[in-house]
């Protein structure tokens, strides 16, 4: 593509409504004058100068057009998404500006994800993440039972610590977090799943079950679950399948969790494969999984169309903006600008 195509193909997707035909963000006119080339802009109406990624994710970027393009392309060519590491030597650019496009990709699909309702034959289950605990650096360790360990870390007569104590475990122990799934199963045959909606939850329980599958699911749809106590109480709002996982993995009346089974597999690969820690941003991870299960079948074209679409047309609203900044600011020293300015109080 020219440099003129990707212009275009940017102001398609910034301004889909007219056509690329560019529209004041403040008062709405289409009345607009080019300023120095033809991504800056002022409004006859209101006077006010924006650009053509002003007010979206990509608000304030450095990096060339064709640039970002090409990173997203090659971002949607990852079956299982792709580390900012290696997304970042691959383009030759910096770590932190390949971390931040890609967590403000997973805060697009976040919201989306948050507002998505499904209907017809859904799936659900859930699964814990981070439950392996690392084991310890010394093999004699591993194998003392616990009590034994305490025993022996507690202090000698004479107050020094004991030998033993310096064995102690030092792995922390791991952090048991839910990912809740709910698929929208296709009405084709074998088509598979074709909406998700994912949360993170502290443990499989009914009461985020309930409020999950109400906020998310239509009333009439046939739900399938497994047999966890956490599920039945959905019988009461919907037609529900359970499967005895003891016996079966697939019902004769289609009692199945297969699709949700599939996007565990993906997403488990992920961590092990790309991610290698999913640490605080879970959900993120895990809805970019759901998002790249979704658009399977889909070309990775335009599932970089699709990501393009994300960080342009969301609003400035958001936790990653100016992030590299104000990141630098806090490395380099220089945080003055930072600091809460002291309240004066006014004379009588
Ligand atoms: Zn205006």
């Amino acid at each position: 593509m020219s440099n003129d195509e990707v212009l275009e193909l940017f102001h398609m997707l910034r301004w889909p409504d007219t056509k690329g035909e560019p529209v004041c963000p403040s008062c709405g006119s289409m009345g607009i004058v080019g300023i120095t080339n033809r991504s800056e802009y002022r409004c006859k109406s209101c006077e006010r100068q924006f650009s053509l990624t002003g007010g979206t994710f990509l608000h304030g970027h450095k990096l060339p057009l064709k640039k970002i393009l090409l990173a997203l392309l090659i971002f949607a060519d990852g079956v299982k998404s792709m580390s900012a590491l290696q997304w970042c030597r691959t383009l030759d650019m910096q770590y932190r500006t390949a971390y931040v496009i890609a967590m403000k990709l997973r805060e697009g699909m976040m919201k989306e994800n948050e507002a998505r309702i499904l209907e017809g034959n859904v799936e659900g289950d859930a699964a814990y993440c981070d439950t392996v605990e690392r084991k310890p650096n010394e093999k004699a360790v591993a194998e003392k039972p616990a009590a034994q360990l305490v025993q022996a870390d507690a202090e000698t007569a004479d107050g020094d610590v004991a030998p033993n104590a310096k064995r102690k475990r030092k792995c922390e122990p791991p952090i048991r977090r839910c990912v809740m799934v709910i698929r929208q199963r296709s009405t084709e045959a074998r088509g598979g799943a074709t909406r998700t909606v994912v949360a993170v939850i502290p443990a499989e329980n009914g009461e985020d079950v309930d409020r999950l599958f109400k906020k998310h699911v239509a009333l009439g749809a046939t739900v399938s679950t497994d047999q966890h106590p956490s599920y039945s109480m959905l019988s009461f709002y919907y037609d529900l399948l359970q499967v005895n996982h003891s016996e079966r993995y697939s019902g004769p009346n289609g009692e199945n969790i297969n699709q949700a089974e599939s996007f565990f597999a993906r997403l488990r690969r992920m961590q092990i494969g790309q991610m290698h820690h999913f640490d605080e941003h879970l959900l993120g991870y895990a809805v970019e999984a759901a998002w790249r299960d979704d658009y399977r079948r889909r070309g990775n074209g335009e599932n970089a169309k699709a990501f393009l679409s994300l960080l342009l047309g969301s609003d400035t609203d958001h936790k990653w903006r100016n992030f590299c900044r104000y990141t630098k600011r806090r490395a380099g020293g220089d945080v003055t600008e930072l600091a809460p300015v002291p309240v004066v109080p006014m004379a009588a």
